[in-house]
């Protein structure tokens, strides 16, 4: 299979583009993920088929897109991005899948956030690669159907039980991104260090790695600005002692919790007794919106044991009481 070269630096240009791994065989950590995508990546070429529609579920930055446009390039084929609250009309989803070519990769971020009559267009479409569309209005409205080459839909979500069933189901298959370990994440940096040009020993990629949420994107983030404190300093080596001083001056906490972490449970312990207490009642006393505190923050603070879902409300465990040191 030929595949096209992919540009170092993808089409936004943005920093996260520079260091996205290309193949499956670069990409690090979400072990059973890997070895059962590379099984379908296979089975799908020996086959000469469009891979199955596939769903990543899991939190901002774990790589949901950077392991649909591993697929695509694995595949050979096409990838077509775009997200859910751009895709406003049914129109907009029409254009797209009938410029779609043979095998190519649809991918659909924030999937959950697409409108309910767009939805709909989706299913004739990933079930028989058709659309039906309404042309014109009133007694004069005729339906046409169109057919689409095959393609595979990729979807992206944070949010996986926002998603209806009916969408849902017409996946062939479901992938859920774990937070990463510190391993994996020191390995990482390294990697990003090495794509760069930045001198880090494996302690520094260590004490970065732990403080990264256990997310790569959050990694990448951090190795940044790690590299413009030791370029200030003029330190040719971020090793554990200058990472730790710049990570501390970043206020980011040895668990890799930061302001608005430490606020969040400050303000449950504080103002709220502990909890628990509604998540829109945190929003309000935070002036944060409900969906960041839900999709960025809770998430991490769960997976660490600071704070715990109950269905009465948000509580805050007995280890972020000793982390925040209140007693
Ligand atoms: P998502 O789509 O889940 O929000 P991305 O795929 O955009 O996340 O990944 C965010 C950043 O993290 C990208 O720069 C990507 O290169 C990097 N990244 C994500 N997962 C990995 C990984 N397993 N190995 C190396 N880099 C990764």
């Amino acid at each position: 299979f030929d595949t096209p070269p992919i540009p170092q630096v993808g089409p936004t240009g943005c920093a996260d583009d520079a260091i996205r791994p290309e193949r499956l065989s670069e990409f690090i950590g979400q072990n059973d993920l890997r070895a059962n995508l590379s099984v379908y990546l296979q089975a799908a070429r020996e086959r000469g088929r469009a891979l199955d529609h596939t769903l990543f579920y899991g939190n901002p930055g774990l790589g949901k897109t950077t392991l649909c446009r591993i697929m695509a390039a694995e595949m050979g084929v096409n990838m077509v991005s775009t997200s859910g609250p751009v895709l406003e009309r049914t129109g907009d989803l029409a254009a797209i899948l009938t410029n779609l070519g043979r095998h190519d990769i649809l991918f659909v971020d924030e999937i959950h956030r697409m409108p309910a009559s767009v939805e709909e267009v989706l299913y004739p479409a990933m079930e028989d690669f058709r659309i039906d569309l309404i042309i014109g209005q009133g007694p004069g409205a005729r339906s046409v159907k169109i057919d689409l080459e095959p393609f595979t839909l990729v979807g992206a979500t944070t949010r996986i039980g926002l998603l209806t069933s009916p969408l849902r189901d017409r996946f062939g298959v479901i992938f859920r991104l774990d937070f990463y370990g510190h391993d994996e994440l020191a390995l990482i940096v390294e990697r990003a260090a090495r794509i760069t040009g930045a001198r880090v020993t494996r302690e520094g990629a260590m004490a970065i790695g732990r403080r990264a949420r256990g997310t790569p994107r959050i990694a990448g983030r951090l190795l940044r600005r790690v590299r413009d404190f030791a370029l200030v300093q003029g330190a040719e080596v971020i090793d554990e002692a200058v990472a730790v001083a710049a990570l501390d001056r970043m206020d980011v906490d040895p668990h890799g919790l930061d302001q608005m972490d430490r606020a969040i449970l400050g303000v449950l312990i504080e103002q709220f007794q502990g909890g628990p207490v509604g998540v829109k009642t945190l929003a309000v006393a935070l002036s944060e919106e409900v969906r960041t505190i839900e999709e960025i923050y809770e998430p991490y603070l769960i997976q660490c044991g600071f704070m715990k879902r109950t269905p009465r409300g948000r509580v805050a465990t007995a280890k972020a009481y000793t982390h925040l040191k209140i007693i």
